[in-house]
């Protein structure tokens, strides 16, 4: 399950390198030249990261943050800018739209290598801890590993998402149009149905393990992961196909 991210760069050579150090680096990178390219990128997949150049055509890197941060689906995507520029004044005010971290240009690809895994552990739970946990289930967001004691987990990159946001915001109850949202990102062209269907993997991925019982059906409103699971709420579950 590689890290995703998403390159923004108008300036090709810059880009191709960029893309290609990465790639090598065992990051799954996806290039936009413009802004339009990388929001048509967005609504159809959410990265794990951003990487945005400052000097963009028509709209600017920094534009195209405050647009992120303005939307609930893309608010908490780490961004790292990429920027010639090296003026305080500059720093300050991406630093005031919500850029977690500068790179300025001309950037060694190793130093950029050692930001992003900075940022991915800061930002993945936590100031140093990069496991989520509940009981002896451990998803490991640097590593995109998941764990139940010993035992690794396999799960596809979706499931793996999917688990991923729910172990990050355990016992609340998200609609199947809000888990589209939160772990597809805005396409419209997935049937809520889908959602279904990821579930059911996760469970049986889980099962194994007893863990599908914290994946719960809560009728008539979505899906929720509890954090303990207890007889009554396993009576929630439902094996089948919920009918929400
Ligand atoms: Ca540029």
């Amino acid at each position: 399950m590689p890290i995703e991210i998403l390159l923004l760069e108008d300036e090709a050579a810059i880009r191709e390198m960029t893309s290609f150090a990465l790639s090598r680096a065992g990051y799954k990178v996806t290039e936009a030249a413009d802004v339009d390219e990388a929001q048509a990128h967005l609504s159809e997949r959410l990265p794990d990261l951003v990487l945005v150049d400052w000097m963009l055509p028509e709209i600017s890197g920094i534009e195209f943050i405050r647009r992120l941060k303005r939307d609930d689906v893309t608010r908490d995507l780490p961004v790292i800018m990429l920027t010639a520029r090296t003026e305080e004044d500059d720093k300050v005010r991406g630093l005031e739209t919500g850029v977690d971290d500068y790179v300025t240009k001309p950037f060694s690809t190793r130093e950029l290598i050692a930001r992003i895994r900075a940022l991915l552990r800061r930002t993945a739970g936590g100031d140093s801890d990069t496991e989520l946990r509940v009981q002896d289930l451990r998803l490991n967001a640097e590593s995109h590993a998941v764990f139940v004691g010993d035992s690794a987990i396999q799960l596809g990159p979706t499931e793996y998402r999917l688990l991923k946001f729910l172990m990050s915001n355990t016992d609340r109850v998200y609609s199947r149009t809000q888990l589209l949202d939160f772990v597809w990102g805005r396409n419209t062209y997935i049937e809520e149905r889908t959602v279904d269907v990821h579930v059911l993997r996760l469970r049986k991925a889980l099962a194994p393990y007893g863990f599908d019982r914290f994946v719960q059906t809560v009728r008539g409103a979505g899906y929720r992961f509890a954090a303990k699971s207890s007889k009554s709420s396993a009576d929630v579950t439902s094996a089948r196909l919920p009918s929400l």
